[in-house]
């Protein structure tokens, strides 16, 4: 399995591999967990709870797609890592199913980076309001951990970096702002098949990782 490789090589520069599985079966998974692969991401709420009930309970789960409000109840009681958090509204509902569950659930802030329309994300500008808010302020079930951003689809390498820089830079802005006394609050989650090298380079911390490790994949 030449996957595994980079596996290792991730692992030995302190980086996480996310295996995006969205659209693979459970026994391929299954089988990437024999192999040693732990934390897996999918981004659709019923396929997530689907494969969370057939797979091994040791599994690291992500959730990276756009969640929305009316499903966070399903994944709250299992979820590891919601990398997707796009508004102030989604992440007020996972606080409030996090309690439910009696559980602190850790987040990332999604920025939008990349040029496409589509984008789900933040800006600066909403999360200095989310922030300095009150009720921010009396979220205890939640953990924002660090930031995310997809890059645009483009063969244009200097583009993409580009835009992981400036990822990066929004982490280390709200870094020094609001989570100084705060070390939870360092994961960078950039790169994906097709960018990851560059991802790394300019300070990734967390790689999600589909059809290079799965193969092709019909759908998104
Ligand atoms: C599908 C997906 C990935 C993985 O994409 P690949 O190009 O297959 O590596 C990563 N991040 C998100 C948010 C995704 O939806």
């Amino acid at each position: 399995m030449k996957s595994l490789e980079l596996l290792n090589e991730l692992q030995e520069a302190n980086i996480k591999l996310v295996a995006v599985s969205k659209t693979k079966p459970i026994d391929l998974i299954l089988e990437y967990y024999n192999a040693g692969f732990r934390v897996f991401g999918e981004n659709r709420v019923q396929e997530f709870v689907d494969k969370y009930e057939k797979l091994p309970k040791d599994i690291e789960w992500h959730f990276l797609g756009h969640l929305q409000t009316n499903k966070v109840k399903y994944i709250a009681p299992f979820v590891n890592l919601i990398h997707s958090v796009d508004s102030w509204k989604v992440l007020k509902e996972i606080n409030k199913q996090a309690k439910k569950n009696e559980r602190i659930i850790d987040c990332l802030l999604q920025f939008k980076i990349g040029r496409e329309e589509s984008k789900y994300g933040l800006d600066m500008e909403k999360t200095k309001t989310l922030f300095e808010s009150d009720v921010f302020q009396q979220m205890n079930h939640i953990r924002i951990i660090g930031v995310m951003g997809m890059a645009t689809f483009t063969n244009d390498k200097n583009q993409i970096r580009q835009e992981f820089r400036r990822l990066k830079h929004i982490f280390t802005s709200l870094r020094q702002t609001y989570f100084q006394n705060e070390h939870s609050f360092k994961e960078i989650s950039m790169g994906m098949s097709g960018d990851y090298q560059i991802a790394i380079e300019e300070g990734s911390t967390m790689v999600r990782i589909g059809s290079l490790i799965f193969g092709p994949r019909n759908r998104n």
